[in-house]
């Protein structure tokens, strides 16, 4: 190799006229992500101010999580407090001292608002603000809304981390910051292919603690893993880190791309990136090539929901030979997608936001082999013959760099492997 991979020139989707519809919709709400924000913040407490609807979808996300001891909880607004008769912030400020009495292990509480918090205009700001200076220095208190008013899923991550740049301590050494929660072992993997090339010092956001030296300056540039972080690069970019632009790491060609983007920032040799990437790569592609044989040829359509759908298309049209029909994220923020949008060839529609039954009609009509959608689209879709793959599940699963690669394009291939099995038993 004699340089490094270049970034895609501009070009595919990226100027493609942009489908924009609002209406009904159908997805999950931020408080979704405090189940694996949780476990990525070993010192941090999610309190969720809201109601029994709260309570009853965090305890049924996480599932059997809830046995172990719990780094999550919900505040229950109560009918008083909804009427505004009792001072929920009395209310509040009691559940905080006494959790925080009980449990000295916790020292990140984020509060987390929700519809109803927001609906009673619940001030968490001025919460947090108030039960920072009664725990310092033993407690650091945040707020950040988890509401599904007008938000979608991932956002809750997003607004989580979003809310915790502007408390990090400055520092100015050049320094590169990953930021989203992986998986530890993927996050690991990553880590290992940068150090391989020289990469450092390498920091992550969210942090495992609170304690942790993180700070962020001027030396900071940074590398998005996830797509959905749009507040969280704003709030970096406004203490004065710059953004490496990239395609999203999925798959192999979006993996060396992002790997690229941050040697070329560091001065890596294209001989050591090739060195350190030439063995991972070549597993990649083989486990791509096994697990997408059933993809190839077979059409794909993205309802809205997980905010990864742009990079995802990307990774499935050009690695696996799927045909995108339709492509549709929540929110398209170009500063982040874009590089995955050059590489997008032209031909699906490219939509943000959705009135779910227009939608619904364009899926009918075109009868996709595979539609990536919500878990409450994907039922009725079923039932009337689509095959569907939950985004959620994308979210949940470790699908990023080079080892996951294979299983990446598996997720894909299974639900229309069941599907074809399906027809054939009912033949
Ligand atoms: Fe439901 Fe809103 Fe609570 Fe989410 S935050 S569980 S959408 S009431």
């Amino acid at each position: 190799m004699t340089e490094l991979p270049r970034l895609p020139a501009q070009g595919g989707c990226r100027d493609t006229p942009i489908l924009k519809q609002r209406g009904q919709r159908e997805v999950f709400c931020g408080l979704t992500g405090i189940i694996w924000l949780h476990r990525k913040m070993q010192d941090a407490f999610f309190l969720v101010v809201g109601s029994r609807t709260c309570a009853h979808l965090l305890q049924s996300a996480a599932g059997v999580m809830i046995f172990a001891e719990p780094r999550f909880g919900t505040a229950i607004l109560e009918e008083t407090d909804l009427a505004g008769l009792a001072d929920a912030q009395d209310e509040l400020d009691k559940v905080v001292s006494e959790l925080l009495a009980r449990r000295p292990d916790i020292k990140q509480l984020f509060l987390v608002g929700s519809c109803p918090s927001e609906v009673i205009k619940l001030d968490l700001a001025k919460a947090a603000e108030r039960m920072t200076q009664a725990h310092a220095p033993r407690v650091r208190v945040l707020n950040f809304s988890g509401s599904g008013i007008e938000t979608t899923f991932t956002q809750g991550e997003d607004a989580c981390l979003a809310s915790m740049v502007p408390v990090l301590p400055r520092d100015d050494q050049r320094q590169l910051l990953l930021v989203g929660a992986l998986p530890d072992v993927v996050e690991e993997q990553a880590i290992g292919l940068l150090e391989a090339m020289g990469i450092g010092p390498i920091k992550v956001l969210p942090a495992p603690r609170a304690t942790d030296d993180l700070g962020v300056g001027s030396g900071t540039v940074y590398a998005l893993t996830q797509p959905f972080l749009g507040d969280t690069h704003d709030a970096l970019t406004r203490r004065g880190a710059r953004h490496l632009p990239a395609p999203f790491p999925f798959g192999d060609e979006g993996t060396t791309q992002w790997l690229a983007a941050i040697a070329t920032e560091f001065g890596v040799a294209p001989e050591l990136f090739e060195n350190v990437t030439a063995a991972p790569r070549a597993r990649a592609r083989k486990a791509i090539a096994q697990a997408a044989e059933g993809l190839r040829g077979k059409s794909v359509f993205f309802f809205p929901d997980s905010q990864l759908e742009i990079p995802l298309a990307r990774f499935l049209t050009r690695e696996c030979g799927m045909d995108a029909i339709e492509v549709s994220a929540p929110f398209i923020h170009k500063g982040i997608v874009g590089p995955d949008l050059d590489m997008l060839a032209e031909g699906p529609v490219i939509s943000e936001g959705q009135d779910v039954d227009l939608q619904l009609d364009r899926a009918r009509t075109a009868r996709p082999d595979l539609t990536v959608c919500g878990l409450g689209l994907a039922n009725p879709l079923e039932a009337e013959g689509l095959a569907t793959k939950w985004a959620i599940e994308l979210v949940f699963t470790p699908v990023h760099f080079y080892e996951q690669a294979g299983d990446l394009a598996g997720l894909f291939s299974r639900p229309i492997r069941r599907h074809d099995l399906l027809k054939l038993e009912a033949a």
